[in-house]
């Protein structure tokens, strides 16, 4: 998997402080993407053990609770979703009172089986490609009004999209 940066004190990203990570890549192409410097699949940098503790070394840094954002490019292209599953699966291990948000260009219902195996780990799903014609900036979490905020949990309970009460 590939990153383009890693954020500490998020508050743009999720409900109260997140650390947010953004992969580098994205197969989309969204017209008027606000991150296309995330596109290129030669950008960015590979995500190591490092990164992993630097991440964990920071999730609760001087007493502020925060939890994890995973954002693009494209978090689970086939290029990045091993790394993605792995950070996943790692961090709900160590921490899972915490929520995982993330974020992505394809659509729940349309997943493959890669795909379905993150739904185990994260809480919060936000799906879809950014339509610029949908574009609404007064929407929380989201660019365009066709992505939806996922409840995962219940969702996988209840094999049907659930919306996710913020
Ligand atoms: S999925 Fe996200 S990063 Fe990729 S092109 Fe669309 S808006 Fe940009």
């Amino acid at each position: 998997m590939k990153f383009s940066k890693i954020k500490d004190n998020d508050i743009a990203n999720g409900i109260g402080i997140t650390m947010s990570l953004w992969t580098q890549g994205c197969p989309h192409h969204c017209k008027g993407c606000f991150n296309s410097e995330t596109w290129d699949f030669k950008g960015g940098k590979e995500f190591t053990n490092n990164d992993l503790q630097y991440i964990f070394d920071n999730i609760d840094k001087n007493n502020i609770q925060r939890n994890l954002s995973v954002l693009g490019g494209e978090p689970l292209c086939s290029q990045n979703i091993d790394g993605v599953i792995d950070l996943c699966k790692e961090f709900k291990k160590n921490y899972p009172e915490k929520i995982i948000y993330l974020w992505t260009g394809y659509v729940f219902e349309q997943f493959n089986e890669l795909q379905v195996e993150v739904l185990k780990y994260i809480d919060v799903l936000i799906d879809g490609k950014f339509e610029e014609e949908k574009r609404n900036l007064s929407i929380m979490l989201r660019g365009s009004s066709n992505q939806r905020i996922i409840d995962v949990k219940n969702s996988l309970i209840n094999n049907n999209v659930i919306i996710y009460k913020l």
